[in-house]
Parts: C-alpha cells; structure tokens; sequence
C-alpha cells in the first residue's frame, strides 16, 4: 500500500486527497497543516501519521491532544521534515507561494510530487525541473486541466502537438453583470462547479487562474504560450484538449470532482477503480470564446509569461494581496486587474534564481499593498 505524505492537509485538496486516502487504503506518513488546528488533529487521530506540522502559533493547542505515536514539529523546517520523509508521493497543496519552498525540498529529496499548488511551476517552473532532474524527483500533475493535458499527452510524439487547450467554467460571472465594480466577495465565492479553496474561487472568478494555468502548462509541459489556448466550457466536464498536427483533437472527460485528478496524480500510470459514480454523457456541453475584456486577469497571465524572469513571480505576488484586499472588502472586484498591471509594470528585468525569486516575491507585495491603499 502506497505511503503518502500530505502538504497543505487541511485546505480543499488536502482534505479530498485523504478521502482518496481511505477509498485506496493509504498509509499516511506525514502531515502538513496550517492554524487550523482542529482539522489537524481529526486528521492525526484518523490516520496516525508519525509525524505532522503545523504554524509554531497553533502549536499550543495541538500538542496536548496528539495521539499517541504522532511526533508535532512547526514552521517552515518543520514543513521541510515533513516534506522529505520517506514516502511514495508527496501530495503538495500548500496554496500560493508558501507552498514552494516545501515543494523543493520534497524534490530536492528525490520524491515523487503530485502537484497541487499551481505556483510552484508558475514562478519556479524552470528551477523547479533542475532540481528534480539533479534529485531524480519526480512531478505529476494535480490540477484537473493539467491532468487532462498529461493523460492526453501519455504515448504521443510532442512534435506531433499543435496546441494545447485548457477549459475553463468561465466562473460565476461568466453571463454577467457586465459591469462587475459592484459584486461582492459573496458572490464571487459562489463557483457554479467546483467546490474549491477561497483564493482558486476568487482567481476563477476573475480567469486569474486561468491566467495561472496558462503558464503552469507551459512550464509543465514545455510548451510555448503562443500554442497554449484557453476556452470557456460551461459545464466543466472536459478539463482539456490537445490538438494535433494531424488535425485529430484528444480530450479528456470527467466529472468535476478533484478526488479524480488527486488519484491520477498518486496511482498513474494505474487506474484503480473510485466509488465515484459514472457520468452521464447527455446534456449541453457547450465551448466558447473567453471574454478578454470584461476578465482581463486571462491576458495578464500570457503577458508575464511572455515578458518571463521574475514577471511570473511579480504577478502571483500582486494576485495574493489583491485577492486578499477583495476579500476584506477594501477594494472592489475590478481593482484586483489593475493592481495586477501596476504591479506588473514594475518588474525589473532580472534573471530567474531562488536567490531573486524570495525578494522579487516580497518586493511585487509591498508594491501591490501601495497600490491597495492609495484606491
Ligand atoms: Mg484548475
């Protein structure tokens, strides 16, 4: 039975993949949490991992109730211990940039990551693959349109693609209001498909993540932006499609469910069975051209990836304060593009390295506050 270790055990991804854990039968080896310390604990006295981490201020009100057998380590190098234990994947789903470094270690130690946390490729992708290549890590996929594109992909000649196409819902406001400056953060986390962390449901909203998606393929997948293409798919059923140079498209289907792409992401290149029910094939599945104006977050995304070094990083940075700012209600929903610009328009022309990386990071955060207070 397949030994996993959990980063991020307590937000969205990490609940579902230790629901995967108890249909597939998993030993969970090790287990990162972050302040929610009653969901850490549930987790440890279900599945009594050696050992788990969380943030050193929650440390107090995990440790008198740990079970027996369960070691509690904190902070980023207790994450980093975790991260690196023996185990046969490593699901990392730590959201934003706090989930890179652990990321790296996992890597750097030479696991095999099924990659949640999207950041990870969108600000280090190439880093990221020289320290796998040098471990003999390994990464495969979490997000559901990036396993789509992997399954596609499996058995084919890369010169053979021509582009690859990534699905989106298009969001809970994909038919309206067109004038989007008064919607609230309520509406905004109220996502037609997926049930997801807040950060990935504002960023759908917006096609931020989307914008996100974009350059986690092209750094997952090397492939150029120019044949990277984005599509609006309503029903969320096909996650994404690769079309070859043949003219023959590949797609692949599934319900919105991200139990499914958590499993890919373990057992690949097996398909074990779910307990997850069939789906239906009849209904409207409809495709449709993405609306760049009223959701210009999409372009912003294809822009830093084409500008590469730290605007990648700058993006992802300004995305996090802008989100947050939204979400506390001290700016308004059409704020979060223009803080994303701004920001983007003070990247420095600097090499990508871990060195660069961290400040560019906190400088493009301290740019995108400014800009959060002067609205
Ligand atoms: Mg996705």
């Amino acid at each position: 039975m397949k030994a996993i270790t959990v980063l991020g055990s307590t937000g969205s991804i990490g609940r579902q993949t230790l629901e995967v854990a108890t249909w597939r039968g998993y030993r969970i080896v090790g287990l990162v949490g972050g302040r929610d310390a009653r969901t850490l604990l549930d987790q440890a006295r279900r599945f009594r991992p050696p050992l788990i981490c969380c943030h050193p201020e929650t440390a107090a009100a995990v440790r008198p109730h740990l079970p027996v057998g369960t070691h509690l380590v904190t902070g980023v190098e207790g994450s980093h211990e975790v991260a690196t234990m023996e185990a046969d994947r490593v699901v990392a789903a730590i959201p934003g940039f706090a989930g890179l470094a652990p990321t790296r270690a996992a890597l750097a130690a030479g696991r095999h990551v099924a990659l949640a946390t999207k950041e990870v490729m969108v600000v280090a992708g190439p880093l990221i693959w020289e320290v796998a290549k040098e471990s003999g890590g390994q990464i495969t996929p979490v997000d559901s349109e990036h396993s789509a594109l992997f399954q596609c992909l499996q058995g084919e000649d890369p010169a053979a693609v021509d582009a690859l196409v990534l699905t989106a819902s298009g969001g809970p406001f994909r038919e309206g209001p067109d004038d989007l400056s008064s919607v609230t953060p309520e509406q905004a986390l109220r996502h037609p498909t997926w049930s997801m962390g807040p950060k990935v449901t504002i960023d759908s909203a917006t096609l931020f993540n989307k914008g996100l998606e974009v350059l986690e393929a092209h750094f997952l997948f090397g492939t150029d932006l120019a044949r990277i293409e984005v599509v609006i798919h309503p029903q969320s059923l096909i996650h994404g499609l690769v079309r070859f140079v043949d003219g023959n498209i590949k797609a692949q289907v599934g319900p919105h469910d991200m139990r499914l792409p958590i499993q890919v992401a373990i057992e690949h290149p097996e398909r074990p069975a779910t307990p997850l029910a069939p789906l239906p094939l009849s209904g409207v599945w409809e495709f449709q051209e993405p609306d760049q104006k009223r959701f210009p977050c999409l372009d912003l995304g294809y822009r830093a990836g084409r500008s590469g070094g730290l605007a990648p990083t700058y993006l992802n940075a300004a995305d996090e304060v802008a989100v947050a700012a939204f979400l506390s209600g001290k700016v308004p929903f059409t704020a979060i593009p223009e803080i994303l610009e701004q920001v983007l328009d003070r990247c420095p022309q600097t090499r990508l390295s871990w060195d660069t990386l961290e400040l560019a990071d906190l400088e493009a955060r301290a740019e995108a506050e400014r800009y959060t207070l002067r609205r």
